[in-house]
């Protein structure tokens, strides 16, 4: 058993090189590539995915598979070996569905289209993307088909990135999520006490926010020896093996918030990837163990951490050195509510955590509907628009703070954006269970201490990988099924607080 499992590996080893492969080409794309190297990095990232496809869903993977499978269990349970023959199957059965060929297309077709909509959101026009949003949402129809039948036609595309939940889960989630979030935005509107937040929208030098940024997130423990960062149009995290895990930011030098908090978010995917045990490395279950898990990780780097009180006690001073001239004269309780307004505000990645999830429903939605062919491009930018008039009270003057906003449906990844509320709430959920078990983690936190949060988190849940189904895991880690309740609560607590109510 021991030679077949060898031979497993070295196959899945073969797998995630050219996989690793083809994400130094995906990343290289959207930091360093120059517009003319689109087509013909289209074409490479395509055959990459296309071998990388036929070698997993080969017949000899199968055959070892199926060597395997009656003697997993007289295997540990939880050994490496054991997870990985019963992840591998899974996975294997559902990709040995979608044909190599439609890898390939599906791959040339969303390269091209991530970079049409890069140049169609600089020109902040939705027709010059439109055709290729038509292609992308073709082929993701497409997609669905080969894993009929299904419950709903969301369901397997869901299932690409939040195994074990399908749409019923999630709508079940938003709507218990929903009147609340709109309660809570409520009175925070009928406050008297409102946050000024012009503080941040004040000149700050580029460098100097980028070198504060990687100060914090090695202080965090993200490590630089086996990473780095680079800017791009939207900030991303990649990995190509647990030794090298990179990460994005953008930065602008007139509102304050971008950097930074892209970074921690960021840095909390990267730390994840990097805390993944060395011997799942060169398999496909050496990842997150889902989308919801991961923007757990992000989520609570960035919000939980990076824009709590004790967070800036410990910060606050060192980053008026770096801004005397903007900072000197502003409180440390002026900054810290500064940095939590809640607004009503157009852009996804830019909104506070009171608001967030309601960017998010909106993009459920609306993809549903395009799903279900009950919506069509043509109408998106309208659609948009109103449906933000509708839950946010704004309204986009142009398609790049609108419709165009977000690199996702380009990159023909439908399904993606409900798994960032899911992290909030697991976030929520895992942050209770770290603050009983480390009594003392606010005044860590106030002395910019982590290691003994990031020892927490490696252990109980970045070792792992993708061993286990979400579900599973978070259920093992805090003994509780997916809930919004510790997220709602903390929400009202924390904004309650700020706002006074
Ligand atoms: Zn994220």
């Amino acid at each position: 058993m021991e030679e077949i499992i060898k031979k497993l590996r070295e196959l899945l080893g073969e797998v995630s090189d050219i996989g690793g492969a083809s994400a130094v080409l995906g990343w290289d794309q959207q930091t360093y590539m120059p517009p003319g190297g689109a087509q013909d990095r289209a074409m490479q990232l395509a055959t990459l995915n296309r071998l990388g496809h036929e070698k997993f869903v080969s017949d000899e993977m199968g055959h070892l598979l199926e060597e395997l499978r009656p003697t997993v269990e007289t295997l540990h349970p939880d050994s490496d070996e054991a997870r990985l023959v019963i992840q591998i199957a899974k996975e294997y059965e559902k990709q040995r569905k979608v044909p190599s060929e439609w890898v390939a297309n599906f791959s040339r077709t969303t390269s091209l289209a991530q970079h049409n909509w890069q140049s169609a959101r600089e020109q902040s026009n939705f027709e010059k993307f439109r055709p290729d949003l038509e292609q992308v949402i073709d082929l993701r129809k497409q997609y669905t088909e080969y894993f009929k039948p299904y419950d709903h036609i969301y369901d397997p595309l869901l299932d690409d990135f939040e195994p074990g939940m399908n749409t019923a889960d999630v709508k079940r989630v938003f709507d218990e999520l929903r009147p609340l979030q709109v309660e809570l935005i409520q009175a925070i509107s009928e406050s008297s006490h409102p946050v000024d937040n012009s503080l941040l929208n004040q000149y700050f030098d580029e460098q100097k926010q980028w070198d504060f940024g990687e100060e914090v997130i090695k202080d965090f423990g993200y490590d630089f020896e086996r990473g780095r960062q680079d800017k791009s149009a939207h900030p991303f995290t990649t990995s190509f093996g647990i030794g090298d895990v990179r990460i994005t930011t953008r930065v602008n030098p007139n509102v304050f918030n971008t950097a930074l908090f892209g970074t921690l978010h960021e840095a909390g995917h990267g730390m994840y990837e990097q805390g993944i045990s060395p011997t799942l490395s060169r398999t496909p279950i050496a990842d997150g163990a889902s989308l919801g898990l991961h923007e757990s990780q992000s989520r609570m780097w960035e919000n939980l951490i990076g824009r709590s009180r004790p967070f800036w006690i410990g910060y606050y001073p060192k980053l008026q050195e770096y801004f005397p001239a903007q900072l000197e004269n502003v409180k440390l309780e002026d900054f810290y509510r500064a940095i939590n307004k809640v607004e009503k505000s157009l852009i996804r990645v830019e909104a506070d955590e009171a608001t967030y999830n309601l960017h998010i429903m909106l993009r459920f939605e609306i993809e549903l509907g395009l799903m279900e062919g009950k919506l069509s491009t043509e109408d998106l930018p309208d659609i948009w628009n109103s449906k933000m008039e509708e839950y946010l009270g704004v309204t986009p003057s142009n398609d790049a703070d609108g419709v165009l906003q977000d690199i996702h449906w380009s990159a023909g990844i439908f399904g993606y954006f409900s798994t960032y509320s899911l992290g909030n709430l697991i976030a929520s959920m895992l942050w209770e269970k770290i603050n009983e078990d480390i009594p003392d983690l606010q005044s860590q936190i106030e002395a910019s201490k982590f290691d003994v949060l990031l020892s927490w988190l490696r252990k109980n849940i970045h070792v792992h990988g993708s061993k286990y189904e979400p579900v599973d895991l978070v259920k093992r880690v805090t003994g509780s099924d997916l809930t919004a309740e510790p997220y709602i609560k903390y929400l009202n607590t924390k904004f309650g607080e700020i706002y006074k109510f």
